[in-house]
């Protein structure tokens, strides 16, 4: 499997492999089932999450193509943007932000101005939706730049999590371990699709369940038909015959409370409950959402007790701070 993914240009951006944990208090708590933790929100890069993954080959991607900067775009406490401006050491990194500058730097904006990006901010639209028109000023201005796509989820950074689930499945091997089931925060996609390849590609012989983030938007495809796409793309990309149908993408649709970036009482739950069981930090935005929904998928008992799911702690961490109030909302 290796040999295919080495054909892809790679930058060495994260410290490899994540770690592998079980969460027996957590588990024990609930009364089961077994419970497993990948921890990429350890990835080494920037305060990590899992846009590292996808940063390897994007960057490795502009990078061969010659480009000397990077262009992304996402909300303005966006983790993908963060680690992008990271990743780009060496490189310009121009970030398009939703919303307008606020008074005080905080959280991911404050890293992002620390690790030197240049900022542009969009008012309503949080999805780097001007990022052709900035590429087309910087080439005016003689630079070369590489777009990375919102949420870095075209098939060259869902390759990144093709490789995740070959990692996965060595140290699952070496712990003589199976899981029937792995569960994870779905946003912009390349996650899901990577992982989708991945898994089958490594023979993990697992569910593969998105948690859905987002509510679905009108001017948009339908987000399954986007993963899709996307995971067909992957599965080219990476150099497979097989491609994948409906059947294949599953997704829980159910958890999007009141919106992207609004904190509600699952949320808040889960949160409270892996910081008190495990000293685990998740964040408001996407692994308290999606842990908030395996938390509710274990109490409508969909898993069987023999069943080992698995968890991807995709990173976030650094959200909590501007998010504070609506965390201790109702708390003593
Ligand atoms: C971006 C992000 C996700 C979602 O991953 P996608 O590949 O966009 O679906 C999940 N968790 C965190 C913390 C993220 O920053």
């Amino acid at each position: 499997m290796h040999s295919l993914l080495d054909q892809h240009p790679r930058a060495s951006l994260g410290f490899f492999p994540t770690p592998l944990m079980n969460l027996q208090r957590l588990s024990q708590h609930l009364g089961g089932p077994r419970i497993l933790m990948k921890r990429d929100d350890q990835s080494g890069l920037a305060l990590g999450g899992n846009k590292t993954r996808k940063l390897e080959y994007l960057v490795g991607a502009a990078i061969a193509a010659g480009c000397d900067t990077l262009i992304t775009g996402g909300a303005t406490q966006s983790n993908h943007c963060r680690q992008t401006a990271a990743a780009a050491s060496g490189l310009e990194c121009h970030l398009v932000l939703g919303g307008e500058a606020p008074p005080t730097a905080q959280g991911n904006l404050l890293l992002d101005r620390l690790l030197g990006a240049r900022i542009h901010w969009a008012g309503k639209q949080r999805k780097g939706e001007q990022m052709p028109q900035i590429a087309d000023r910087l080439r005016a201005a003689g630079r070369t730049p590489y777009i990375i796509p919102y949420g870095g989820s075209s098939a060259t950074g869902a390759l990144g999590y093709v490789h995740a689930a070959a990692e996965l499945k060595t140290q699952l091997d070496n712990l003589d371990q199976r899981i029937s089931h792995m569960l994870f925060a779905s946003s912009s996609g390349g996650t899901q699709a990577g992982l989708i390849v991945g898994a089958h590609q490594a023979g993990l012989n697992c569910q593969v369940i998105g948690i859905r983030i987002d509510k679905e938007e009108e001017a948009d495809a339908p987000y399954r038909e986007q993963l899709l796409d996307l995971t067909n793309q992957t599965a080219a990309l990476f150099g497979i015959d097989q491609r994948f149908d409906d059947e294949t993408i599953s997704l829980q649709e159910r958890f999007t409370g009141q919106g992207y970036g609004i904190v509600g009482e699952a949320e808040r739950n889960a949160i409270g409950l892996l910081a008190r069981t495990e000293g685990i930090l998740l964040d408001p935005v996407y692994t308290g959402r999606a842990m908030g929904g395996l938390l509710r998928l274990i109490d409508d008992r969909t898993f069987g007790p023999d069943d080992t799911l698995l968890f991807w702690h995709t990173g976030g961490a650094p959200t909590l701070f501007p998010y504070a109030d609506a965390l201790l909302e109702s708390q003593p």
